[in-house]
């Protein structure tokens, strides 16, 4: 069934100024190619990909306003004038009052969960994602997933499976008591459950229980703009606002965020945290000496700080981000249409085939997703992710495999990159494979990491 969101164009608004070749391969180059990488498409060389959906993280297209902004670049050790203008724009598009920059989302992470978290403490969430965790981990908390059931299953309809349900935090706290509860992670949109938006309501009810409890919410609001975008289309009484405006809404019911500006705030580098506590925020500035840089560019040359600035504004922009989850849903709707399994609804910055459908025949032990993952860069140059088993990585006390619910392979859209050709060559690719799936065999893992193995885990094919 075609999925429809209100606006029935979704042209881009803006025109190519500058084109990047990409190198053309064969099938039997592809099949040395993805042997060489272990079947991993994260070991891949990006000259031999076609068309690149691993990831919309850093790979969006940036603008001639973005790229003059690059020559503004003051690299001043301390003060870089270009650290104001992106406090200025945090500020006004996001309203939190502090910020300190940071190479990206994950160095941000690391230090807000360590001056936020105490060892033992819980942090309930709207599903994991897999930095987010670790470094929750890592400061010696335990991560809870408080999302709602319909998340978890891939064929349910619901439009918010970004939603926390409210019993299950109640539980929590109930349980281990608000004391040993620091913050609840919120995340605009949930990234593992397939891009899928939280709703205003809920996120309004986590605030009241959260407020009568005094725990803090951490915002990683990294594609909180598509978040935003997915609440005026399908959330009641939304319809008439601007999306600049439903992302300030959201930014206002929150304490703290972090941020990967390498997705929404399409630039390639860059990120910060941002807070409303004057405490956190001194703690903040001291930490980020200690792992980024000095708190006025934490890791980022002031003309990054410059482009981000200039791509905050343009990420709020209603035409760009109709443009941006509109070509998504292109490509979903296709898929769709040709009777492909997907996760629904469609979400907001990728396409997630669901693997345990599309190979019915290969247990979760031989690594569906990473198969599907291998077999469509085969078949035309397109390199997209596994999201299963692989990446949900194992259980920290008992060392034992994670089994997630979703087994999924991800085509995730770079903002800008690509046109709606490219997005029938990846259409047309998913269904060639789909129809010649019962002779596809899965594979064993040859070589796991210690930490978030999808990066650098090496397969070989089952004999
Ligand atoms: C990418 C991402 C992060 C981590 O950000 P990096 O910039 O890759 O370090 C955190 N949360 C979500 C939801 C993300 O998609």
């Amino acid at each position: 069934m075609k999925q429809t969101l209100k606006p029935k164009s979704w042209a881009e608004p803006y025109k190519i100024k500058m084109v990047e070749p990409v190198f053309m391969t064969t099938k039997a180059d592809r099949q040395r190619y993805i042997a060489e990488a272990g079947y991993n498409t994260f070991l891949l060389r990006s000259r031999d990909v076609y068309i690149d959906l691993l990831t919309d993280s850093g790979t969006s297209a940036m603008s001639d306003r973005q790229w003059a902004a690059l020559m503004l670049g003051d690299e001043a050790y301390a003060g870089s004038e270009n650290f104001y203008h992106l406090e200025d724009a945090v500020r006004r598009y996001y309203g939190y009052k502090y910020i300190v920059p940071t190479h990206q989302g994950r160095g941000a992470e690391n230090i807000l969960s360590q001056i936020l978290i105490s060892p033992g403490q819980y942090i309930p969430g709207n599903m994991y994602f897999t930095t987010t965790r670790l470094h929750q981990e890592l400061a010696g908390g335990q991560f809870v997933d408080i999302i709602v059931d319909e998340a978890h299953d891939p064929d349910n309809l619901f439009p918010f499976k970004g939603n926390c349900d409210l019993e299950k935090l109640q539980t929590l706290i109930a349980k281990v008591g608000a004391e040993n509860i620091p913050y609840v992670s919120i995340a605009t949109t949930v990234n593992m459950a397939g891009g899928q938006p939280i709703s205003l309501e809920n996120l309004r009810a986590v605030r009241e229980l959260t407020n009568k409890h005094g725990i803090k919410i951490v915002h990683d609001m990294t594609r909180v703009a598509e978040n935003a975008f997915m609440i005026q289309q399908l959330e009641e009484g939304q319809g008439t606002k601007s999306v600049a405006r439903i992302v300030r809404e959201i930014c206002d019911l929150t304490d703290a965020a972090t941020m990967s500006s390498k997705k929404d705030a399409l630039v390639n580098i860059g990120g910060f945290m941002a807070m409303n506590d004057e405490q956190v925020y001194d703690q903040a500035r001291n930490l980020v000496v200690v792992y980024e840089g000095l708190h006025t560019y934490g890791g980022m040359a002031g003309r990054d700080m410059e482009a981000l600035s200039v791509g905050i504004a343009e990420s709020v922009e209603d035409t760009h981000i109709r443009a941006r989850v509109g070509q998504v849903h292109y490509l979903g709707n296709k898929l769709l249409e040709a009777g492909i399994p997907l996760i629904r609804p469609l979400g907001t910055h990728g396409i997630f085939l669901n693997a345990t459908k599309f190979l019915p025949h290969l247990s979760q032990d031989e690594f569906p997703a990473q198969t599907l993952a291998a077999e469509l860069y085969i078949d035309s140059g397109v390199r997209a992710m596994e999201r299963g088993i692989v990446s949900a990585g194992r259980d920290k006390k008992t060392g034992k495999r994670n089994y997630p619910k979703l087994e999924s392979v991800r085509l995730t859209l770079p903002r800008r990159v690509y046109t709606q050709a490219h997005m029938d060559i990846v259409a047309e690719s998913v269904i060639n494979v789909y129809e010649r799936r019962a002779g596809i065999k899965g594979l064993e893992m040859i070589y796991e990491p210690e930490f978030l193995p999808f990066f650098q885990a090496r397969f070989a094919p089952r004999a």
